[in-house]
C-alpha cells in the first residue's frame, strides 16, 4: 500500500491552526470538530493528528496508541452528545468516505458522526 499525504489539505490546515474550527474534543492523537456544512443536527468530524489519508492507511500503519485513542474518542463523543443507545440516545451513524467510489473530498482520514434525526437507510440504490 502506498499513500502520499497532501499536507495542504483543509484538515491539515485546521490541525496547524491556519483555519479555525469549532472543537468538540481534543486528545493527544486526535481532534474532533463540527462540520462546516452539517448534514444532520449532530455532525461532528473526528480526525487523527497524524498524516493519514484514509482509514485503511491509518488502520494498517498508525501506532496502537493512535488507533486506541481515535476509537475511544469517537465513543466518548457519542456518549457526551447523548446519542449513544446505551445512554438512552437515539443512535448515530459513522461514515468514513474513502477514495473515488467513496466520494472522499478531503484526503485526511475523518470519521463523520451523524445523529439527531432519522438518517434513513444506509445507501440509496444507484
Ligand atoms: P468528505 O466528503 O471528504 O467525507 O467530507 C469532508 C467534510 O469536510 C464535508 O462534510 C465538509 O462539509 C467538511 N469541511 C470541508 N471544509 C471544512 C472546513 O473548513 N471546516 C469544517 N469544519 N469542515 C469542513
Amino acid at each position: 500500500m502506498t499513500y502520499t499525504y497532501d499536507d495542504q489539505n483543509i484538515f491539515a490546515k485546521i490541525l496547524r491552526g491556519e483555519i479555525p474550527n469549532n472543537t468538540v474534543m481534543e486528545t493527544d492523537h486526535c481532534l474532533a470538530f463540527t462540520d462546516i456544512a452539517p448534514q444532520a443536527p449532530v455532525h461532528v468530524l473526528v480526525i487523527p493528528k497524524g498524516a493519514y489519508v484514509n482509514h485503511d492507511h491509518f488502520a494498517t500503519t498508525a501506532s496502537d496508541a493512535e488507533v486506541i485513542d481515535f476509537t475511544r474518542t469517537i465513543g466518548k463523543i457519542c456518549a457526551e452528545l447523548d446519542v449513544a443507545p446505551g445512554n438512552d440516545g437515539q443512535g448515530y451513524r459513522l461514515i468514513a468516505n474513502t477514495g473515488t467510489h467513496g466520494v472522499q473530498d478531503v484526503p485526511h482520514l475523518h470519521v463523520h458522526i451523524l445523529a439527531g434525526r432519522g438518517l434513513g437507510r444506509m445507501l440509496t440504490k444507484a
